[in-house]
């Protein structure tokens, strides 16, 4: 019995519909982004970096990429919304219109913040695109101007987003159902996923 035959995981979103979409949002995005300043889109590390390639490709006008790396909230802080930064941009944005490139947005409180630090840089414009949101949980409001997919309340992986680090190279998005058994054995989706030549973790 694999994972998907146990109702571990199940296929949430197919490589041809994240595929679609992407490309849905290449084209209504470019038309928006087309001001006489280079646009610089900024990737929040390392969730969105592979949207961050295909909604790049699916974008065909000029623009330049830039990544922000952020700790996630100190244990014990979750939920009050501070954030650290740990690698910040490396272009100047002042005057630009910045795209904020985002994986997930499930309480809203890193976009918040992203969004409220970025604010104050004076930029021309800023708006943000996120794959997914799952705006059933969302602690804090906030503007999204672009969304993918908005999905249920379930913990996902695949397409950059990882479980404890690994599965981010899964090429579709799963829905775990089974989160108690995924956090028992991080390693049980490895042998369906990638067969028994997959490597490993640990
Ligand atoms: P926030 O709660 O601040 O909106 O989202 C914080 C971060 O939590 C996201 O950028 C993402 O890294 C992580 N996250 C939220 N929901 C999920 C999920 O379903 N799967 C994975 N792998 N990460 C998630």
């Amino acid at each position: 019995v694999t994972v998907f035959e146990d109702g571990t995981v199940e296929l949430l979103i197919s490589k041809r519909d994240l595929e679609q979409r992407i490309a849905e949002l290449g084209r209504e995005i470019a038309r928006d982004l087309s001001g006489d300043q280079l646009p610089v889109l900024i990737s929040v590390l390392k969730g969105s970096a592979l949207f961050l390639a295909d909604l790049v490709r699916a974008l065909r006008i000029e623009l330049e990429v830039d990544f922000m790396s952020i700790s996630s909230y100190a244990a014990g802080t979750a939920g009050s919304g501070v954030v650290r930064i740990l690698k910040d941009l490396e272009s100047d944005v002042t005057s630009r219109d910045v795209l904020i490139v985002e994986d997930i947005v499930d309480t809203g409180l890193t976009l918040n913040y992203l969004r409220r630090n970025l604010s104050h840089r004076e930029v021309g414009s800023l708006k943000a695109v996120t794959l997914l949101d799952k705006a059933v949980r969302r602690i804090v409001p906030v503007e999204l101007e672009y969304i993918g997919f908005e999905i249920p309340d379930v913990f996902v992986v695949g397409y950059g987003l990882d479980f404890q680090g690994i599965y981010r190279n899964v090429p579709e998005i799963l829905a775990v159902r089974d989160i108690a058994r995924l956090a028992n054995d991080p390693n049980i989706l490895v042998e369906a996923l990638f067969g028994s030549d997959g490597v490993t973790p640990h």
